[in-house]
Formats: C-alpha cells, sequence, structure tokens
C-alpha cells in the first residue's frame, strides 16, 4: 500500500483524526468530490490513524459473528449508491454477489465486513497513513477568529506538524472498565479478547468469570465455553437475563438520517428520554440468535448432568483482586438474588463493559476551553457535526461519533456513516478550503 508522505510544513484542506468507517466513509465522498471537480479545484485531505493497517474491532472478529446492520448501510450507499465503493461492489469484484444473496440475509459476516474495509481502504491509499497517532489539535487564531488547525502526529520517526483548515476527529470508541479496575494479565477488556485468548492455556482453565450483558459479553460466554472445555462460566449481569435486541422496523427507523434531523431539533429531555427507550436497538443488548445458541449448550449440559454456564444475575462487581494466587483473579460480587455478597475466583475474568467515545479535550490541551460545553460538561456540535467554539471559527473541528446527545443514538454506528460523511463535505466546501500553513514558532518544533 501507497502511504503519502508529511513534510513538516505542509499543508491539507481535511485532516482526519482515525481511518475507522466514519473517516474512510469521508474520504470516499471526498475522493468522489475531486475526480468530479477535476484537478483543480480538489480538495488535499489527509487522515492518519495509528493502526497498522486498515481493520475494524480485530480482538471481536469471531468468524461466525454477524454485523447488526444491513449490508447496504455501508461508506457509500446512503449517500451516492452508484459509488464504486458500495458493499455491493466488492462483492461483485470479488464475484460473490449470488452467495451473498442465497444465504437470505441483510447481514454481512464480520469477517466479510472487514474484507470490504480492507478492499475500500486499498482504492483510498493515497488519503490515508497508518502507524501515525494524531497526539496534538492546536487551533490557529488571526482577528479573533479561528483560522485553521495544526495537527501534531506522532510516528516511527518523531513528531510532525502538518496545517489543516479543517479537522475531523473520528477516533471511535474506547474501552471501558469499571471504576477501580485494571486491565492486567488475568483481568481482560473484550476489547482485548483474541490476542489474550491467542496465548492462554485454554486446556488448564477451569474458570472464567465474564462481566456483562451485551452482545460482546455473550459471544465471549460463548467463545469462552468452547475454547476452554474444563471451565466453569460465570456470567455477572445486572439483569435477571440477557435481554434481546430489538431490530424491528419502526425503532430501526431511529437511525434513518431524518431521525438525525428530528432529534438534534428536538428538546434534549426528549432527545434523552427516546434515547434510553431505544437503547435495545444497540447497547446492552445481544441478537437472539446469540441468546438461543447459548440457552441450548445450557439445556443441553442440564441433560448430560454437566453443567458449565453459570449465572449470577442483579449483580456487580464490586472489587477485583488480581493478586490472590491460585486460580487467580477474585472478585468482589454485589448480587441482588441468591446470596446477596460473595466473593468468585477465577482464572481469569473478562469484562465486556463496554466503550466510550474519544474525548477530545485531552487532544486540545489547554486549547480545550475553546469547545462550548453543556450542562453537564460534554462538547456541542453544530448540526453538520463542527464544534461550537467560544470564538468564531472560519476552520471547522468535527466531532464524529461524540455527539450520541445531540445527534442520537446512530452517532456511534455504522448507519449514518455515508450520509454524515456527505453533510461533513458539504460543510466543508461551504466554509471554504484555503489551507493554512502551519505557523512559524510551530515549525520550529516540527
Ligand atoms: C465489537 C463491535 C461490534 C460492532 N458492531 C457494529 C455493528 O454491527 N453495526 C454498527 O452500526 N456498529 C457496530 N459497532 C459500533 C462501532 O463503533 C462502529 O461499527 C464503527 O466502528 C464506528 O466507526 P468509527 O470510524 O467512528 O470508529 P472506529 O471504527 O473505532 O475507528 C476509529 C479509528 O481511529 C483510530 N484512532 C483512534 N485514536 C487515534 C489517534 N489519536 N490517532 C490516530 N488514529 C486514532 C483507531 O485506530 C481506529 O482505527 C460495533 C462496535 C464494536 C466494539
Amino acid at each position: 500500500m501507497s502511504r503519502p508522505e508529511i513534510t513538516a510544513d505542509q499543508s491539507y484542506d481535511v485532516v482526519g483524526l482515525g481511518f475507522g468507517p466514519s473517516n474512510m466513509a469521508l474520504a470516499t465522498a471526498i475522493h468522489e468530490h475531486n475526480r468530479a471537480v477535476g484537478t483543480e479545484p480538489s480538495l488535499k485531505a489527509l487522515f492518519l490513524d495509528r493502526a497498522s493497517e486498515p481493520g475494524w474491532h480485530k480482538n471481536l472478529l469471531f468468524e461466525d459473528a454477524s454485523m447488526q446492520v444491513a449490508f447496504a448501510k455501508d461508506l457509500a450507499s446512503f449517500r451516492n449508491p452508484t459509488s464504486e465503493l458500495t458493499f455491493m461492489n466488492f462483492l461483485h469484484t470479488q464475484g460473490r454477489l449470488e452467495d451473498f444473496f442465497n444465504r437470505g440475509s441483510m447481514a454481512p459476516l464480520r469477517i466479510e465486513f472487514v474484507a470490504y474495509l480492507r478492499w475500500a481502504a486499498e482504492q483510498l491509499s493515497d488519503y490515508v497513513r497508518y502507524s501515525s497517532e494524531v497526539v496534538r489539535v492546536v487551533p490557529r487564531t488571526s482577528g479573533g477568529r479561528i483560522t485553521g488547525y495544526e495537527v501534531d502526529i506522532a510516528d516511527e520517526s518523531g513528531v510532525r506538524t502538518v496545517a489543516a483548515r479543517h479537522v475531523v476527529l473520528a477516533g471511535g470508541l474506547q474501552p471501558v472498565f469499571p471504576s477501580g479496575v485494571r486491565s492486567g494479565a488475568r483481568v481482560w477488556h473484550s476489547a482485548e479478547f483474541l490476542e489474550r485468548a491467542a496465548v492462554l492455556d485454554t486446556a488448564a482453565v477451569r474458570s472464567v468469570a465474564v462481566i456483562g450483558g451485551g452482545q460482546s459479553a455473550a459471544e465471549v460466554i460463548e467463545q469462552m465455553y468452547h475454547r476452554c472445555p474444563q471451565a466453569q462460566i460465570h456470567s455477572v449481569i445486572s439483569r435477571f437475563g440477557l435481554i434481546p435486541s430489538d431490530a424491528s422496523a419502526y425503532a430501526n427507523r431511529i437511525f434513518d438520517p431524518l431521525a438525525v434531523d428530528e432529534l438534534y431539533a428536538a428538546d434534549p429531555q426528549v432527545r434523552q428520554e427516546l434515547t434510553e427507550a431505544h437503547r435495545n436497538t444497540n447497547n446492552s443488548v445481544v441478537n437472539p440468535n446469540t441468546i438461543a445458541a447459548l440457552y441450548d449448550l445450557e439445556y443441553r449440559d442440564k441433560w448430560l448432568g454437566a453443567q458449565r454456564l453459570n449465572w449470577h444475575r442483579a449483580a456487580r462487581v464490586d472489587s477485583v483482586r488480581e493478586d490472590y494466587g491460585t486460580p487467580g483473579v477474585q472478585l468482589g460480587l454485589d448480587e441482588g438474588l441468591g446470596d446477596g455478597d460473595g466473593t468468585l475466583e477465577v482464572d481469569v475474568a473478562i469484562f465486556a463493559t463496554g466503550y466510550r467515545a474519544l474525548d477530545p479535550t485531552t487532544l486540545l490541551g489547554s486549547h480545550a476551553g475553546m469547545l462550548v460545553r453543556d450542562d453537564l460538561g460534554r462538547p456541542t456540535a453544530r448540526r453538520d457535526y463542527s464544534a461550537h467554539t467560544v470564538l468564531p471559527d472560519d476552520a471547522k473541528l468535527f466531532l464524529v461519533g461524540q455527539t450520541e446527545h445531540q445527534h442520537g443514538i446512530s452517532a456511534t454506528l455504522l448507519s449514518n456513516v455515508a450520509v454524515r460523511a456527505g453533510e461533513i463535505l458539504d460543510s466543508i466546501l461551504a466554509a471554504g478550503t484555503d489551507t493554512a500553513q502551519p505557523s512559524e514558532h510551530r515549525k520550529a518544533h516540527a
């Protein structure tokens, strides 16, 4: 894959942090725009990803896991169904159209979706640089207005600065442990699963705890059940049982582009209530097929007199000791049903306790005060996803995947990546693209 070179004095119309589906969709829209307008004027864009290659949630890429979204909610279709970078065109180029549709499911396999992303990334390679971490974003001002940004990029040769007129932060979701819990040799987050499981002596494992009641938790339970045939698997969930995801037609409308308009314009209280009411379309819920597969395992084991799935319901982990000796991890449990408080000793504890969106505060450092925040301290954005800034801005900082509290539940998901990319591109074109140069003092330090 070719790699765009960067030098300290380079400047771009758009610099994007991250090259997951959100910014890949934007790169697709920019690529199509550039081709449509010819060579001049074209948008000069650079996307940076700290990963060494294209990918997507690589530690949860189980071979039989399906996407929770229809194939057409890809990088382009809902913005431009005639794009060359649709999932349909991918299938066509692979000679797999018939195979896919004969299967009778709208949801691709996760491994298939990643193959699609890699294929698309190959065609967008002029725009992306891997192994390049964005470590700082600094606004440039002139006459009391924000006129551009300087972006510090760390790679194998150090830290360099490029100038950007507009910046798009699409860093995705970061794993979250409960307060006081840290990743360790025997305490993992589900986001680390496959790389940790690959070096585990699974035959020797006698007990595993999986904390959480969402899709990742259910998949990890299933994985550990099969990988560790001698092990008792303990599920610690705050509910009575696993709750199925709602993928029904009317509920699904909350992911439509029109819903983003409606939710953005709504009273914040109404928006919050609707988001909570429809959490079960996505968060802390499990695909009914996964629930049925787990129940079948348990049902069969009961008949065989060899039960291995154990449910700790209405339960929370209130302490974790990893230096416990053998078997290794001691979990303090507050159990709402059964014995109340107790302990659970396991070889491995896996926290499938979710994610939170990238926080722009750390990247902005001492400039974080430029963001206008709501009563809860969250950065706020306009409908076009650009941050509300204290100073008037001719250069925009787009917050992608960080504004569920304003744009609704689809903000962190795939459903709207294509349409959102088109909206962001329109906003960039409307705001203007003459590119700023890095300021002299920053150049000296690059
Ligand atoms: C296991 C799992 C399954 C999911 N399945 C679905 C699904 O089926 N349907 C759905 O709609 N959603 C799903 N989601 C939600 C998920 O957020 C979206 O699918 C999608 O990944 C969002 O794309 P993104 O580009 O915003 O973020 P990401 O895909 O997370 O990409 C962000 C990128 O930014 C890079 N990055 C982060 N910080 C920096 C930095 N400082 N410098 C440079 N690069 C950086 C990361 O390396 C990463 O490549 C799933 C999430 C998980 C965890």
